[in-house]
């Protein structure tokens, strides 16, 4: 199978007590581990595994090319794509001892995109609490610039020409334990747990890549 589950860097309890180790654990093992599977079960229906086999985890192609991927898997792969490397990212940008503000270049462009640190967390938090249903808001880079919007269901920026830098998972399995109906509570903790280093070179890595 070309895609596999990956390993939390941390444990389920370490982003207490803004999201409780319950959730952390079924929405890695269960939420994601469908979306890794379903998607290795869908590749190998079109028969498109050894296509992606050597990518290292990474679906990045897939999802950059999702119009070439044929119809009769095309929205599975969608979903469940979108679903392996939207967690893939989550993941990566949380952890214990976070929270704080962007550093580096990337608080230097946030601040001549958005005004400031706190124009950006709040219009961040506007998009992630105004997506309707399901989805995901982002901070994602395109055309070198970084840019704020939101997806619906797993939809992933990569389909949109933009590579994510942060996102945050607003689908109710992320929070519905903890917060039951409040999301702009589980927003605003959400910042407590961002882990701004991780947040920094995934920026680094998305402008070299732009540059290519
Ligand atoms: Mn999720």
């Amino acid at each position: 199978m070309p895609f596999q589950l990956p390993k939390l860097s941390y444990p389920y309890n370490a982003l207490e007590p803004h999201i409780d180790a319950k959730t952390m654990e079924i929405h890695h093992t269960k939420h994601h581990g469908t979306y890794t599977d379903n998607l290795n079960k869908l590749l190998d229906e079109g028969k498109l595994t050894d296509k992606y086999k050597a990518d290292g985890n990474d679906a990045s192609a897939i999802l950059m090319n999702i119009e070439s991927i044929p119809e009769s898997i095309r929205t599975g792969i969608r979903n469940h794509g979108g679903g392996f490397m939207n967690h893939n990212l989550f993941w990566e940008i949380m952890g214990p001892k976070a929270g704080g503000e962007a550093t580096g270049e990337l608080a230097d462009e946030i601040k001549k995109t958005f005004g400031s640190f706190s124009d950006f967390k709040e219009k961040f938090s506007d998009a992630a609490a105004k997506r309707f249903g399901s989805g995901w808001a982002w901070l994602s880079l395109k055309g070198g610039k970084l840019m704020l919007h939101s997806t619906a269901n797993q939809d992933s920026p990569l389909m949109e020409g933009a590579i994510p830098i942060l996102g945050l998972d607003v689908w109710e399995h992320a929070y519905y334990l903890l917060y039951q109906n409040k999301r702009a509570e589980y927003i605003k903790n959400w910042w407590n747990v961002i882990n701004w280093p991780a947040v920094l070179e995934r920026y680094k890595k998305a402008m070299k890549t732009k540059m290519k």
